[in-house]
């Protein structure tokens, strides 16, 4: 479980999150909705201690992130916006492989889950390709493979279809809507709440920094007029 406790984060003397409360239950599947600026992705960043709150307090399994940032990190998978400055490989499996090889596992290990994550994506026997020559639908379900390598309960993605076509943003829907029956929970950071509106169970709201709205998906969605968020076409 992911829990926020009234965190309170700014940069300089701007305030960015502002009194964020928020649970996130293993499994879930959450929208973070909200319009650029509102800080979906300051919020993310601060479930694996890349950010620090100024106060409140940020927990994964009850952890302090603050106190166990290695913890945290291996519990939350984090897909950044633009995969290409995550990758830190040139060839598919030797980037999926970064990860686990960082924990120290045995290499029987390591090969499994690189196996398994990209058969997740659907990438099976593609190790070997560069990322390079791979489109950018393939090279988001890559950035996937590489979180889901570490075998997180919460898969966290900060805005995963920027620069996508729509058949590869729709092979990455179909890819979370899969791994979310499997049981890995999902936290989707999207200002664009097409086709992925109807996979979450719970929808939560941003504006300015504050949580404006938090509840079951056909709820929220009713509520959305006005909240500079893009509406399920
Ligand atoms: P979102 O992910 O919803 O687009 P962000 O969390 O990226 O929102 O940004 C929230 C606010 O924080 C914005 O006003 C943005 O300008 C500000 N901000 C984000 N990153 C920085 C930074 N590195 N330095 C100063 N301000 C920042």
């Amino acid at each position: 479980m992911i829990e926020f406790r009234s965190v309170t984060y700014g940069f300089d003397d701007h305030a960015v999150l502002e009194d964020c409360s928020l649970e996130i239950e293993d499994g879930e599947f959450v929208l973070l909705a909200g319009a650029n600026g509102s800080g979906k992705t300051t919020l993310l960043r601060h479930c694996n201690g890349l950010l620090s709150p100024d106060s409140g307090e940020v927990l994964v399994d009850g952890v302090s992130v603050a106190e166990n940032p290695v913890a945290a990190r291996t519990a939350t998978g984090m897909v950044f916006q633009h995969p290409r400055d995550q990758f830190v490989a040139a060839t598919v499996a030797s980037d999926v492989a970064f990860g686990p090889e960082n924990l120290g596992l045995p290499h029987a290990e390591i090969d499994r889950r690189v196996e398994d994550s990209l058969a997740a994506v659907n990438l099976e026997g593609r190790g070997d390709e560069r990322i390079d020559t791979l489109s950018g639908g393939e090279q988001s379900r890559v950035a996937i493979a590489g979180a889901l390598a570490m075998e997180p309960t919460h898969l966290l993605l900060d805005e995963p279809f920027t620069g996508l076509d729509e058949p590869s943003r729709e092979a990455v829907i179909e890819r979370l809507e899969s791994l979310s029956s499997d049981g890995t929970g999902v936290v989707l950071a999207t200002h664009d709440l097409r086709d992925v509106s109807r996979l979450a169970d719970r929808i939560v709201v941003m504006r300015g920094g504050e949580i404006l709205e938090d509840g079951p998906s056909s709820r929220v969605l009713e509520r959305l007029d006005g909240l500079d968020v893009r509406a399920p076409s």
